[in-house]
């Protein structure tokens, strides 16, 4: 409802951007001069990634949520803050969000992050649980000690702070890797809606037919929460290579037989990446599914970001409704 009225006022789509936390000094001293370069264009709002490698320590300056702060406080940007509850027992979520809380972080995106192989047959019965008595359980208010699914992550989230933050959850146009099948995964994620998530955010995917398609099966089974597809621009072999590991998404043939024609060369795959990411977006803006936003994945580089949102007229356009929530209180999340 809140991101509905936002959008109403803006009228065009919004972008945001994600990062995720430097991981030593080096990779700091560029991360600020990029977020205060991006930050020209006038994203939404930025997310910030968690990692379970991402120290709870609160004098460490480079954590997510130290980050994620930062990102608020000094940037003075709309930060949304990842979170996974998969490593976590209760009493560490709990501590987790109430530093949240504290620094003024008001947007968590609620995920359970990635299960190790070898615990996947583990997780698989908790998430029986989650359907049935962890059902129970969280309705009395008394969680199990470990949540193992973003669903509960919501109940939680919700049970505990009611409307104070704004929760997104993530959705998967191609069906999570583990779903049984696709449409599984599509009531499941209408569950984590109907549990309290405020807004969707999509994995990536390569093909502006599989986001609309996604989309419009979501609305069909009854979302009403805006989705706002993941954008993940191509800029070298090794990073498709290295995100299709990740995500278990292969790139389209068309995809890969236009890497291949570029034989290698550097210059002729950032410029096809470029031109691929922009006929994407198009494709999504005039759809008839009526996106709020897009979300890149940046990687923590400029990639070709700033130039797929200025060939696409979305670098630096802020209403005069988005100036009066900047000028505002920062905190009163566009979301
Ligand atoms: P869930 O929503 O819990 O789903 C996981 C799987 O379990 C799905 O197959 C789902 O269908 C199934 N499932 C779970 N519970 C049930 C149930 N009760 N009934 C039926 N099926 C069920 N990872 C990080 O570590 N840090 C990040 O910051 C991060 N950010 C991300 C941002 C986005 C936008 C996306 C798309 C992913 C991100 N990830 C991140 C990766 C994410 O953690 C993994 O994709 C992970 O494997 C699943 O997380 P989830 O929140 O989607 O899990």
């Amino acid at each position: 409802d809140k991101i509905t009225n936002y959008v109403n006022q803006y009228g065009k789509p919004f972008f945001s951007l994600e990062f995720f936390p430097p991981r030593n000094e080096t990779e700091l001293e560029s991360f600020w001069p990029l977020l205060d370069q991006l930050k020209q264009g006038n994203p939404l709002f930025m997310d910030i990634t968690w990692h379970s490698r991402s120290s709870l320590d609160p004098n460490n300056h480079c954590s997510s949520l130290a980050i994620a702060g930062s990102t608020l406080k000094q940037l003075n940007h709309e930060t949304v803050l990842h979170l996974t509850c998969y490593d976590y027992d209760i009493t560490t979520l709990e501590s987790i969000l109430n530093s949240a809380k504290s620094l003024g972080l008001r947007n968590i995106l609620a995920l359970r992050g990635d299960v190790p192989a070898s615990n996947q047959d583990e997780n698989k019965v908790f998430n029986g649980l989650s359907n049935s008595k962890s059902d129970q359980i969280i309705k009395s208010n008394n969680f199990l000690d470990k949540l193992t699914c973003a669903l509960d992550l919501v109940k939680f989230i919700k049970t505990k702070y009611g409307d104070f933050f704004t929760i997104g959850v993530a959705g998967y146009p191609m069906g999570h890797p583990e779903a049984k099948t696709y449409s599984d995964d599509l009531n499941y994620l209408k569950s984590k809606v109907d549990a309290g998530a405020d807004f969707i955010v999509t994995q990536l995917s390569f093909s502006a037919d599989q986001y609309i398609s996604f989309i419009k099966d979501c609305h069909a089974i009854g979302i009403k929460v805006p989705i706002i597809p993941g954008i993940f621009p191509i800029q070298t072999k090794a990073s498709i290579r290295n995100i299709s590991k990740l995500t278990k998404i292969d790139p389209p043939n068309e995809v890969k037989k236009s890497i291949e024609a570029c034989k290698g060369d550097i210059e002729a795959i950032k410029k096809y990446g470029l031109q691929h990411a922009v006929d994407l977006c198009k494709k999504l803006i005039s759809s008839d599914v009526n996106i709020p936003g897009l979300h890149f994945y940046t990687l923590n580089r400029d990639n070709c970001v700033t130039e797929i949102l200025k060939q696409l007229n979305l670098w630096n356009p802020r209403s005069d409704y988005e100036e009066s929530i900047m000028a505002g209180d920062i905190q009163n999340s566009p979301l």
